[in-house]
């Protein structure tokens, strides 16, 4: 049995990136950026107003009010081909050039016509209103890194530069196989001792909202011919996911048959609940994880490793889950020298702060429990307990940013 983070290491240690493919940049939200990208261009390209005004020269309205001869107008998309004089000012709209002569932007609300003229009624200082050519980026500046998960201002960043065709990461290829001969499928009503096949659909289910294409290649029998049919199809893609079979079991055949197609292991243990019986391997390019049975137990170990490994493939450079910090509502227990990963609710206290309390589980195998949960509590291994006050880490999972309080609402922790 090895520590989680050493396991989490092993994994990111032996994983090369896929080779990269361009793709077109309005498709490439999500996908993780293999080239640093250049602009093409100084931003703004010229200076650039930064109000709906007047163009003028600040010295000429030092002393306010100042009535100035309004010489032309500037609207967006065009540039001037006039100059701004002593005591001139030129109509001016937001995002367009400023032409030469003028030094600054008044806001067209500290004005007033007088005639043709215009009356600026406050002083702007020089430079007031404009952003200077090039203030934003430089042509030639690098405005994205290689190694960037692309959000939606990257995309904007790309198409500001012209960066139509992108290099990144490509979708990472993950077969899922569930094992076990108590599985029907969710179509199914159970028979005695039968239950339902939920973790291919979670697992397909979290490799998509990794960004990865999963495709589920069925259910294995707990035998070592039918383990084998569905093994030496997984093994063609970027990363085989199995689940249940890798306990102690007399049943448990799954790391004997990987075995047998020259799966290399790297762990088949780690210190870790739910999730000890977690199995990695390589063969030839295809990565192996033998994740545990219980529902909550794939999910979280899926979470711990797949996730980070995907990302690796993709091109991350050192993928690592962010945790963050929160005050314990209610104590938590961890008997043994496991780390143990709880579900938990995490909530806003009034003033922003992050209040963290367990859900009440039935134990990894509760996937009611799992799904009403924001987040991972984090009680690591050297400690038995964590009282209600104390500060406890956790891995905020996707849910946690906009999953409604349908569940914990008004509820007391205690
Ligand atoms: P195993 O690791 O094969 O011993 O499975 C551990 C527990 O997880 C058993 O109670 C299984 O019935 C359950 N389990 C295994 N595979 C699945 C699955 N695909 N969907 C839901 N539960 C499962
Ligand atoms: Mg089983």
């Amino acid at each position: 049995m090895i520590p989680v983070d050493e396991a989490q290491a092993l994994v990111l240690d032996n994983i090369d990136p896929l080779p990269a493919e361009t793709i077109d940049f309005a498709e490439a939200c999500g996908r993780l950026l293999r080239e640093d990208v250049v602009s093409d261009i100084d931003m703004p390209p010229f200076p650039r107003s930064a109000v709906d005004g007047f163009a003028l020269r600040a010295e000429d309205v030092a002393s306010p009010p100042a009535r100035l001869t309004v010489v032309g107008e500037v609207p967006a998309g065009t540039l001037p081909d006039f100059r701004v004089g002593v005591r001139e000012a030129c109509q001016i709209m937001t995002g367009a050039p400023v032409p030469e002569g003028a030094d600054a932007v008044q806001m067209v609300e500290q004005s007033r016509w007088v005639g043709t003229d215009v009356e600026i009624l406050t002083r702007v200082a020089s430079r007031q209103n404009v952003a200077p050519k090039g203030s934003e980026v430089r042509k030639g500046d690098i405005v994205l890194r290689r190694g960037t998960r692309l959000d939606p201002p990257a995309v904007a960043v790309a198409a500001t530069v012209g960066k139509t065709r992108i290099e990144v990461g490509p979708r990472p290829k993950v077969a899922v196989i569930a094992t076990g001969d108590e599985l029907v499928a969710p179509s199914e009503t159970p028979g005695p001792g039968q239950i339902r096949n939920s973790n291919a659909f979670s697992l397909v289910a979290q490799c998509r909202a990794a960004g990865a294409a999963a495709s589920f290649l069925g259910v294995a029998r707990d035998d070592e011919a039918s383990l084998e049919t569905l093994i030496r199809k997984g093994l063609d893609f970027d990363v085989l996911l199995l689940s249940g079979g890798v306990s102690m079991g007399r049943f448990d055949l799954v790391e004997k048959v990987l075995e047998t197609f020259g799966v290399r292991f790297l762990f088949d243990a780690v210190r870790l609940k739910p999730g000890k019986p977690l199995v990695f391997g390589l063969r030839d390019g295809t990565l192996v994880f033998g994740l545990p049975g219980n529902p909550v137990s794939t999910m979280v170990t899926f979470e711990l490793f797949v996730r980070t490994a995907l990302a690796r493939l993709e091109g991350a450079e050192d993928p690592t889950r962010a945790h963050l910090c929160a005050t314990l509502d209610k104590e938590l227990r961890n008997r043994g020298v496991r780390r143990a990963f709880i579900p938990g609710w995490v909530r806003t206290g009034e003033s922003g702060e992050l209040h963290a309390f367990p859900i009440a589980t039935r134990g990894s195998g509760d996937v009611v429990a799992f799904s009403k949960s924001n987040a991972l509590l984090i009680v690591p291994e050297d400690i038995d307990k964590l009282e209600a006050g104390d500060d406890v880490r956790f891995y905020p999972l996707d849910s946690f940013l906009i999953k409604e309080d349908i569940w914990q609402a008004g509820r007391n922790p205690s």
